[in-house]
């Protein structure tokens, strides 16, 4: 049995209590976190493990580190295949001519929903080649930022492809399948059915067999639909039951965009949470993916459902979402009680990373209520690791540092001017200290990252294979000249 003990930093183990160790220890035997507390009294634990376990111990001192619990992502999508053609690379240097489109200003419904019912052909397009190696490029950065455990909430990519990324790379993954079966189409009439629904569920279910004979206990999978605006009824009723029958937590993106609930009135007769309660998707399954644009009907619908909101922050003002400021909902569902967590979403380009979001929850929530104790620095790690978990539900192993679970781990040197004089370490990490900070990752007592290179991986291979799939991907699907991708790619190998 191998144990090591991570001794002398300041522990955060985001339990129940938030409760913060100064002089903190982590004792990890095997896969999982044997104790957890003052450094003194971890060591005595360890002094106590029988001999051949003890002989074989190695200590960490983590005496200029901090130590987190490893970040849970429950909302994010594969989306690197579109790194050319989605505010990608064939973008000019200069940002002067950009225009505020697609999920800015509202929102632009159509587009939305049409561009999200053209992710299956795409997905088909893609050579099961191409998109592992597209998968493990996109999933190296989470893990490389701290990320333990990803939850897909839909992706342009194959599932199958991503599993095996994620076993490659030996992170945890939550996988899922694309589904959309309808459109919301420009002419403002009704609904058009795009698929059909019966295939779209059986999508999962495939997937969900084919992962059943996971024996690395780091694969789950979770079903999602992509948008409320590419659902019909059968998708949500057909939805629900499949998440009953197979006891299986529930994703989508819902009250998103401020222009939603007018589109959906329209083209559905009804609002999305409406529809999704409707349908017996609204319960403690439910990751309710950015749920700002909610009425107060649907508020109390949430509330009682005890449902679960996952936001993004971090990357609304990027993409021109005004989520969190417009209508203050999910703040105020947070103090209401409702479970709340923070997540990357995605873009084609990596973005703002767990870190990030955290720093960007700290300073948001805490500008719109003028109180600095609204998101306190623990409550965001909370929200990033312990609370996100139980929207996964994967919290019966993974989302704290407590004994008996999982050692999903990070180490964060925190020896340089940032952190001088500061007792509270998570605090100058949020202010000054981002993704390429993390140093180490562990996942079920396994180091991935170290120095913030990969262990058993090598960025560069990985990073070499994504572009070489890209290339073929964008050339080939999308229909970019090659010529264009490979000035880009010139400017790469340079
Ligand atoms: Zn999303």
């Amino acid at each position: 049995m191998a144990a090591t003990l991570i001794t002398g930093g300041t522990v955060y183990t985001a339990d129940a209590q938030e409760s913060v160790h100064e002089r903190g220890a982590v004792l990890i035997v095997e896969d999982k976190v044997a104790a957890v507390g003052p450094a003194a009294q971890v060591e005595q634990t360890a002094a106590a493990l029988p001999a051949p376990v003890r002989s074989r111990l190695r200590t960490v001192d983590a005496s200029r580190m901090m130590v987190l619990p490893g970040f849970v992502n429950a909302h994010w999508h594969e989306m690197f295949a579109m790194g050319f053609t989605m505010r990608g690379a064939l973008r000019p240097a200069s940002d002067r001519a950009d225009q505020a489109a697609f999920m800015a200003g509202g929102g632009d419904m159509h587009q939305i929903s049409q561009t999200f019912d053209r992710f299956d052909p795409l997905i088909e397009a893609m050579t099961p080649d191409e998109a592992q190696a597209i998968a493990e490029y996109s999933m190296w950065i989470q893990l490389r930022g701290g990320v333990t455990t990803l939850g897909d909430m839909g992706s342009l990519n194959r599932p199958l492809s991503m599993v095996a990324a994620a076993r490659r790379l030996g992170l945890r993954f939550s996988a899922s399948t694309w589904a959309s079966d309808a459109v919301c189409p420009p002419d403002g009439s009704r609904h058009l059915r795009t698929r059909d629904t019966d295939t779209v569920l059986a999508g999962f279910e495939s997937l969900l067999g084919a992962v059943a004979s996971d024996t690395t206990g780091r694969i789950r999978c979770r079903p999602n639909i992509s948008y409320v605006t590419n659902m019909t009824d059968e998708l949500a009723r057909g939805m629900a039951d499949l998440v009953v029958r197979h006891d299986l937590p529930f994703a989508t993106h819902v009250g998103a965009l401020r222009n939603e609930v007018e589109a959906m009135r329209t083209y559905y007769s009804e609002s999305g949470l409406r529809r999704l309660e409707e349908a017996g998707l609204v319960d403690g399954r439910l990751m309710a993916g950015h749920a700002a644009f909610l009425d107060e009907h649907e508020q109390k619908l949430m509330l009682s459902a005890r449902a679960h909101i996952s936001h993004s922050p971090g990357k609304y003002g990027p993409s021109g979402e005004s989520s969190l400021t417009e209508t203050g909902v999910v703040p105020a569902l947070r103090r209401a009680g409702l479970d709340v967590s923070l997540s990357t979403d995605a873009a084609a380009l990596p973005g703002a990373g767990m870190a990030e979001t955290m720093r960007a929850a700290w300073q948001m929530y805490n500008e719109m209520s003028a109180d600095p104790t609204d998101v306190l620095p623990t409550d965001a790690l909370a929200m990033s690791t312990r609370i996100a978990a139980k929207g996964l539900r994967w919290d019966d192993s993974v989302g704290s540092l407590e004994p008996g679970k999982q050692a999903d781990l990070l180490l964060v040197r925190t020896d340089d001017w940032r952190y001088l004089l500061n007792p509270r370490p998570l605090e100058s990490f949020l202010w000054l200290a981002g993704s390429a900070d993390v140093d180490t990752v562990v996942v079920g007592g396994r180091t991935l990252v170290t120095g913030g290179r990969g262990v058993e991986v090598d960025e560069a291979a990985l990073r070499d294979r994504y572009l070489e799939a890209l290339r073929g991907f964008t050339t080939r699907a999308l229909r970019v000249p090659a010529e264009a991708v490979d000035a880009v790619l010139g400017r790469v190998a340079r």
